[in-house]
């Protein structure tokens, strides 16, 4: 195995009021490398009872926190920034391990998520308030934010590091206590994380973390309890819906991060060396295991051969491999059911008429590998343009039309985020104006930035991460009239 982290560092218990524990019942799971399909460790299978001991400590907790200082959220998140790089190279070796990305973007994954504790490190300073007078001349108003209160948060596999701390971070500089329940594919490196802001100083009880092989009664006893009052998820429509039902009951504040079906249009003046570029970035970052990942690649009749060629040729080219080997540019997908999926859609867009430029094949061995792949000619009624493929498979359609595209590109109930590529700017800001999504890349293939609102519109979500915004998630506004 090659691992450049001691396993036997690796944190595996449960984290509740700042100590680690077995789980009552004391059962654990297995974490499994995707590429190798090796076991690299037993984690603690939480149960109910220990998620309320959990939210009890959150719930216990708030007040003081609550009341803690902006400087000092401020100075904890930064320690915590200055102690995950640091540790760069371990949470990478931890990262790819247990989900199977390339040891150089799980680095850059680290980069991204102590760029998020750093921000809100500068942001937990900087709420404010505001003050006005009634237009009468009778009253003061006074505009306070206060923390929401105790937070759940839960996280998917794709993203181990980051996920957590975008939701950590904002919560952390609003004075929010915390429960959080991390994927059960990838529980290390959210583990580790939460080690560092042990060390970097959070007091018991603020940050509580149960990982769990069964997440429904974990977080169904959260946001049931009558203690949490904010729930902030990523990951799954289908997931999003049912917490949101449950945080209904509650009538809790809710952030939701959850699918996408990005378009990804390339118009007939595009610079197609950016193209292909941007297409390689946002079709192959993580495998194409993001929810911002190029989905559906709609390309201009007249650009499409050159485009084509092109981007199946760079395609064909990147090394597929176990992420913790120099040299690797793809890893596994992270499990079995992914694999399934990617095969599954390919097989029924090629049995509608799409043609496989390159790829299509799955690698002997070990490991959840599928080659990368290319797809042209590929059907409005294939599957996969109403589904995340969350692979790394490209389905490109021509298209003769501007209005023709943003119709399609518009019909899903997802809206994320969106990629055009074109030198006009007149057109460029049409597009960004016209396509229903919270994010568009305009000749980029990358929006990720801890200073932007991260979100989508429609059925990919509720609220935005990062940016100013960001902080919003986890504050109530409070006005007290004062007469004068
Ligand atoms: P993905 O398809 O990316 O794995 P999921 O929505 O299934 O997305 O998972 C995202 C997170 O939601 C994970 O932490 C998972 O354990 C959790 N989760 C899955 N099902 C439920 C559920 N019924 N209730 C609460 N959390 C869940």
């Amino acid at each position: 195995m090659s691992l450049s982290f001691d396993p036997t560092t690796l944190h595996t218990d449960l984290f509740i009021d700042g100590a680690w524990r077995k789980a009552t019942r004391g059962a654990t799971f297995a974490v499994e490398n995707p590429a190798t399909n090796e076991i690299i460790a037993q984690v603690a299978d939480g149960g109910p009872e220990d998620a309320a001991l959990a939210i009890e400590a959150a719930g216990r907790a708030q007040a003081a926190w609550g009341k803690s200082t902006p400087r000092e959220r401020a100075d904890i998140l930064r320690r915590a920034f200055d102690l995950v790089i640091a540790n760069t190279d371990r949470l990478a070796a931890i990262m790819t391990a247990e989900m199977g990305k390339p040891l150089a973007e799980a680095k850059g994954e680290v980069a991204y998520g102590a760029d998020m504790l750093r921000w809100f490190s500068e942001e937990a300073v900087r709420v404010g308030g505001d003050s006005t007078t009634s237009v009468d001349g009778n009253t003061r108003i006074l505009i306070s934010k206060e923390p929401v209160g105790p937070s759940v948060l839960v996280t998917p596999w794709n993203f181990p590091l980051a996920m957590g701390a975008r939701k950590i971070a904002p919560a952390v500089a609003a004075g929010c206590t915390m429960v959080f329940k991390p994927a059960e594919l990838t529980p290390l490196t959210s583990l580790a994380l939460v080690d560092i802001f042990q060390q970097a100083g959070l007091p018991d009880g603020v940050l509580n973390v149960v990982t769990t092989a069964s997440a429904a009664p974990v977080v169904e006893n959260w946001t049931s309890s009558g203690i949490a009052r904010k729930i902030s998820f990523t990951g799954s429509t289908g997931v999003g819906k049912i917490l949101l039902r449950q945080a209904a009951e509650n009538v809790m504040r809710s952030s939701m991060e959850l699918g996408g079906n990005a378009p990804f249009i390339v118009l007939a003046d595009a610079d197609i060396e950016k193209a292909v570029d941007g297409a390689m970035k946002a079709k192959m970052r993580n495998m194409g295991e993001a929810c911002t990942a190029a989905n559906r690649f709609f390309v201009h009749r007249s650009v499409l051969a050159e485009f084509s060629e092109k981007f199946s040729k760079k395609m064909s080219e990147l090394r597929v491999g176990d992420g913790a080997l120099d040299g690797t540019e793809v890893g596994p997908l992270i499990e079995q059911k992914g694999l399934d999926k990617v095969q599954s859609l390919v097989a029924d867009a090629v049995s509608k008429g799409a043609r496989v430029l390159t790829g299509g094949t799955r690698p002997e061995g070990p490991g959840y590998f599928y080659t990368p792949t290319v797809l042209t000619d590929v059907p409005l009624d294939a599957d996969l343009m109403s589904t995340e493929i969350f692979g790394p498979v490209a389905a490109i359609t021509p298209f003769d039309s501007e209005d023709e595209v943003l119709r399609v590109a518009n019909d899903t109930d997802w809206g994320l985020v969106g990629y055009v590529f074109t030198e006009n700017t007149g057109k460029a800001m049409r597009f960004s104006a016209e396509l229903e999504v919270g994010m568009v890349g305009i000749n980029t293939g990358l929006v990720s930035n801890p200073i932007a609102p991260f979100g989508g519109i429609k059925q990919s979500g509720l609220g935005r991460e990062g940016g100013k915004i960001g902080i919003e998630e986890f504050l109530e506004y409070k006005y007290t009239a004062i007469a004068i």
